[in-house]
């Protein structure tokens, strides 16, 4: 019996054959009508359906070229099951260069959303009903807020096993073991039984080539892993992921221009001078000290802050030393291997 076509948006695509399908979303006031393109690969033998979507913040574009150049291997003509890719998910916010949809809504605080509540509300159903429901499988791509970059790292719910071992595959070494916050894409997906996993990696409006390989490789790693890509021969080394099972921010105490010391990846010790603050005109200094030992996953890259900003995400984990040493051999082996796709010129920092 041969695999039937994947019928999406009026759209039928065949075993082994791709389609760019613009998905209708919305208006914007002019009446201009907007929409969202979705990416389908659809294999010749049957398998997972793996939604990977990205910019569900319409500010992280990490995931956005990570799904760029995860479209352009050549292994998915070989590829068992179907990739749904939706590189721009909050296309609103994609156009102002926000994080937030035009009625200052959080679509990833809006689902599951329904038919007719607020624009967030609908946005969040229609991804539902339309992509999310279909898949399999989830892998959801952000990069921290604006002026905020993150360690790359995995979030995931790791009391369900499934979502635990794609956690696993994509083979970062920090991975944190979060709550399900209400309203998310991810807490819906896992409420559904569908295994999902959050990547974070850099900074809201930038690129970062790191994040943006380490994200590429982690995919493919997981699509791997769950037969949809041939395996390596090689077993490929893989990362012993170290699971946080809390994380917390270090707040500025005062306000002024501040000054980070130490960088992300870095291990810290209860008592360490982590940055400072000062006066932009003035000598008066005071010093931003770490709170308990962990892994500095997360921190503000603006020098201006206020009393109350966070500061340095610290997560905290049984063995931090050895954390710390395979976060610094992991960021090694990025930084010298060929990049994922050939051809692929890096961006420079
Ligand atoms: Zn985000």
């Amino acid at each position: 019996m041969s695999l039937a076509p994947f019928e999406f948006e009026g759209v039928s695509v065949r075993p082994g054959q791709r389609a760019v399908v613009e998905m209708p979303a919305a208006h914007l006031y002019t009446r201009t009508a907007l929409s969202i393109p979705v990416h389908i690969v659809h294999g010749r033998r049957p398998g997972p359906v793996l939604l990977v979507c990205a910019a569900i913040h319409g500010d992280e574009l990490n995931g956005v070229e990570v799904i760029r150049r995860l479209l352009t291997l050549g292994g998915l003509k070989r590829m068992h099951g179907t990739l749904v890719a939706v590189p721009v998910v909050n296309v609103f916010g994609f156009i102002h260069k926000s994080r937030y949809l035009p009625d200052r809504r959080d679509l990833n605080r809006c689902f599951p959303g329904s038919e007719t509540g607020s624009l967030g509300a609908r946005m969040a159903h229609l991804l539902k009903s339309r992509i999310l429901d279909r898949a399999t499988h989830a892998i959801d791509l952000h990069t921290g807020a604006i002026h905020r970059s993150n360690l790359p790292q995995i979030r995931a719910n790791l009391d369900s096993p499934d979502t635990a071992a794609m956690a696993r595959a994509f083979g970062v070494p920090v991975v944190i073991n979060s709550v399900l916050r209400e309203g998310t894409l991810r807490e819906v997906a896992e409420a559904q039984n569908i295994p999902v996993i959050t990547y974070e990696a850099g900074e809201a409006l930038r690129f970062d080539e790191t994040s943006i390989r380490v994200g590429v490789r982690g995919v493919v790693a997981v699509m791997r892993d769950l037969g949809m890509l041939t395996r390596r021969r090689q077993p490929e080394p893989m990362v012993q992921p170290a699971v946080a099972n809390s994380s917390s921010w270090v707040r500025a105490e005062d306000d002024g221009v501040f000054r980070p010391l130490v960088a992300l990846g870095a291990r810290v010790r209860p008592g360490q001078l982590l940055g400072r603050i000062s006066s932009p005109f003035g000598t008066d200094e005071r010093d931003v000290i770490a709170p308990y030992s962990g892994i500095l996953i997360g921190r503000n890259n603006l020098p201006l802050v206020n009393e109350g900003d966070a500061l340095f995400h610290v997560a905290r984990f049984d063995e931090v030393k050895d954390v710390a040493a395979q976060v610094e051999a992991f960021s090694q082996s990025i930084e010298s291997e060929p990049p994922v796709a050939e051809d692929e010129a890096p961006i420079l920092a």
